[in-house]
């Protein structure tokens, strides 16, 4: 007999992140078998706690066993950012914040692609590659970790801003050897190659094994 759907708490207060992993896990057939909550069905918004740690993968576990310990349910944490070689791999996990911490999330996208821009202006074509990368965690209710997957796009920086969909730095991002951003990609376009897309896709299998759900 199927067992009535377990609830996971998405813990992001990024609502296009939110709205990506949710389209996905819709493609992937866990609905009836998953209930997806935002942290505002349960209680938030909440404080988001600190990401102190230097890695993604650790970030991701800290806010999920964080979260779980605010929302008594089970949570799936994400974090994520872009890496570009000529930077050394900045901005990495200060993606969010790499030109400060101030102002509205639109405001802070906007001066760190200024920033991006200003750091690769003196680079050449060849040497502009960068990847997103994502980790998700999957913590118990009681901050146990069940899952953990990593996803990444390979890709480069370009010369000047091209599309205006997704958010972030995707206008900035050439997507593989193409000449064509992240930001002039459908939603659909952007899930199929992004690394949240992939980080996502690998817990959607986690969470067949886990709940039953048949493969697709
Ligand atoms: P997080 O909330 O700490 O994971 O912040 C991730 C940051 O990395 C975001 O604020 C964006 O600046 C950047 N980022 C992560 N994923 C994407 C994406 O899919 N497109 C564009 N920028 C992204």
């Amino acid at each position: 007999m199927k067992r009535a759907p377990i609830d996971i708490v998405v813990a992001s207060g990024n609502p296009h992140k939110v709205q990506e992993i949710s389209a996905i896990f819709a493609q992937e057939g866990l609905g009836g078998w998953v209930r997806f909550l935002s942290l505002s069905d349960v209680g938030g918004p909440f404080a988001e706690p600190a990401e102190t740690a230097r890695t993604f993968q650790e970030n991701a576990r800290m806010k999920a066993v964080a979260y779980a310990a605010l929302t008594h349910h089970m949570v799936l944490a994400d974090d994520s950012g872009l890496q570009v070689d000529a930077l050394d791999g900045a901005p990495g996990v200060d993606s969010a914040i790499w030109a400060g911490e101030q102002g509205t999330r639109e405001q802070r996208d906007a001066r760190n692609n200024d920033k991006l821009m200003a750091a690769m202006c003196n680079v050449k074509r060849g040497d502009r590659a960068a990847r997103f990368v994502c980790f998700m965690c999957l913590a118990d209710a009681d901050g146990t970790v069940i899952a953990q997957t990593r996803g990444a796009c390979e890709g480069a920086i370009a010369d000047a801003p091209m599309g205006g969909g997704g958010f972030g730095y995707d206008a900035y991002f050439l997507v593989g050897d193409k000449n064509v951003t992240s930001a002039q990609l459908s939603a659909d376009e952007k899930n199929k190659v992004s690394h949240r897309g992939h980080a996502t896709r690998l817990l959607a299998r986690e969470l067949r094994a886990l709940v039953g759900a048949p493969t697709q």
